[in-house]
């Protein structure tokens, strides 16, 4: 079976984004078998935020 995109809706924000066959094969590397629930730009957002948090203590 051939991999591909999958299209998924990030719980964040909304909008849709795509699990690319390039992440997919990063998530199983990392032995990660759920799919992403948020797009790139909202797990950079929580990623920023969580890095503040961890300055600012
Ligand atoms: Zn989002």
């Amino acid at each position: 079976m051939e991999k591909e995109d999958i299209k998924l809706v990030c719980k964040d924000c909304g909008e849709e984004f795509l699990f690319t066959v390039g992440e997919q094969d990063f998530y199983k590397e990392k032995g990660l078998e759920h799919q992403p629930v948020r797009c790139k730009a909202c797990r950079a957002k929580r990623k920023a935020e969580k890095m503040n948090q961890e300055k600012s203590e």
